[in-house]
């Protein structure tokens, strides 16, 4: 964070101090768990049942912070409020405007936000000092966590915004009102809690809403429901995408054999050969969007052609490629999943060049609501029309999977119901032969068992 007494920390809190005198000064990180607490900085004590954040205000202070941020008095120096998050979200909004030249980057979208989200983390990082932490830091406790980590050297921050619901991203832009907004798809993520496409679409749409005229809407132009937000903005919008009306825009697109994408790169007469060295189709867009943020914030077109070339994914489990000493290739892609990430996951699977089987383990995709059967019949549809070679179906509440795949007439493959996460190990490492490649998918943890069996020791 940057350096802020504690006096003033009260201020924008609406805390009240104690056990300190008003100049003791926070400069280090804010943390909420003791165990990452350093040098100077300020502890955050979220009240709880089961774990009570309290507790651990002396292990905070012994490792070294400066003071506590809590709901009650611990006997340590500090500053007390009545809700832990409005005061994070004050106080990242405080930390925003004592910084004028920070540049401010938001995206959001359905799916590959993370992904998309390091990929921009690295290419501003050309450009200078930016803040875009590895994992999926996008509510509204990660967020303001995510935007307290600028210091006065900060160049660019970069800040994953996610929405359950009407006024979330609106919530979000109000701690830190990104300079750019990026929007990368709508689709059927969390649909539950939206009913509809377009109920996602206007929530996400929140972000474009509130750019300033003086800021930029980076839009994907392939989807209509994201280029259709354009009218909702008084910012100027870029478009990226395959479609002939995107400003930086893909053509050529070809694979090669283990999924990882080319293209030809164009924007504004500039032209350049794109290898990209993460697999899957769907980083087509992702790549686009994150060179259309790049080249927003001044980026050379050469420096960035050259740069995407290199840009990997750092946050854990989102297609994750990793080959085992027996031949076998796993994509472990289970951070999360819903019926588009889903099928991006099993094109990636289909495009990779495979001397053995493809195997396909799909678990529950959670949060669809009334979409929850079709989703899933959908996501079976389509593994058996790219003819995935064996279908392992994880869990009671995923067996729709196997429903749809059934539909699908003259599909070879063999098709395999697993109650639970260690009968599915059980069943795909029973049988696994030189050069099969298992894609291991679905929501949260409930598929995580499976493809850490399948890591090689250590791995
Ligand atoms: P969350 O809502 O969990 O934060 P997210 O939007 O941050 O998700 P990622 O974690 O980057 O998304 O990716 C989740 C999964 O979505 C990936 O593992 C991949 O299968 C898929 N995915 C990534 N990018 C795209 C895309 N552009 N289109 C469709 N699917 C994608
Ligand atoms: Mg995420």
């Amino acid at each position: 964070m940057i350096r802020m007494t504690l006096d003033e920390i009260a201020k924008v809190t609406g805390g009240r101090l104690v056990n300190a005198t008003p100049s003791v000064i926070v400069s280090g990180p804010v943390e909420y768990d003791s165990r990452k607490i350093g040098p100077g900085g300020l502890f955050v004590a979220f009240p709880g049942e089961k774990v009570d954040g309290h507790d651990f205000a002396p292990t905070a202070m012994a490792a070294g912070a400066a003071a506590v941020l809590s709901t009650r008095d611990t006997g340590h120096p500090g500053v007390v409020v009545e809700e832990p998050l409005v005061a994070l979200a004050a106080l990242a909004r405080a930390v925003v405007s004592r910084l004028p030249e920070l540049t401010v980057v938001g995206l959001t979208g359905s799916s590959g936000k993370t992904t998309t989200k390091d990929y921009i983390g690295q290419l501003l990082a050309r450009l200078g000092p930016a803040i875009a932490p590895a994992g999926s830091l996008n509510n509204e406790l990660g967020f303001p966590y995510t935007v307290l980590q600028a210091t006065e050297e900060t160049r660019f921050l970069v800040l994953e915004m996610g929405a359950r619901g009407i006024g979330h991203i609106r919530y979000l832009c109000d701690i830190a009102r990104p300079n750019v907004g990026l929007v990368l798809n709508i689709g059927a993520a969390h649909i539950g809690e939206f009913g509809s496409v377009e109920g996602t679409a206007q929530a996400k749409g929140e972000l474009v809403e509130a750019l300033s005229p003086a800021g930029v809407a980076v839009l994907n132009a392939d989807d209509p429901l994201v280029a259709g937000m354009a009218p909702r903005t008084s910012a100027r919008v870029l478009l990226t995408g395959e479609s002939a009306d995107a400003a930086v825009r893909a053509t050529e697109v070809s694979l090669d054999g283990a999924g990882r994408a080319s293209y030809t790169l164009s924007f504004d007469g500039h032209s350049g050969h794109v290898r990209l060295a993460v697999a899957g189709r769907h980083q087509v867009a992702n790549t686009l969007a994150a060179a259309g943020v790049a080249l927003t914030l001044g980026m050379d077109f050469d420096d960035l052609v050259a740069a995407l070339g290199a840009v990997g994914i750092v946050s854990s489990r989102r297609m994750d490629v990793f080959t085992r000493p027996d031949g076998v290739t796993v994509i472990d892609d289970s951070y999360n999943a819903n019926p588009s990430s889903t099928a991006a996951a099993l094109h990636a699977l289909a495009a990779m060049k495979a001397g053995g089987r493809r195997i396909a383990v799909l678990g529950y995709m959670a949060e669809l609501g009334s979409h929850e059967v079709s989703g899933h019949v959908e996501v079976g549809r389509l593994a058996a029309e790219l003819g995935v070679d064996r279908l392992i179906v994880v869990a009671a509440n995923a067996r729709p999977i196997l429903d749809g795949a059934s539909e699908v007439e003259g599909w070879h493959g063999t098709a395999i119901f697993a109650e639970d996460q260690t009968v599915a190990l059980g069943i795909v490492t029973g049988d696994l032969r030189d050069g099969d490649v298992v894609l291991v998918k679905g929501s949260r943890y409930r598929t995580w068992d499976v493809v850490d069996g399948l890591r090689p020791e250590g791995g």
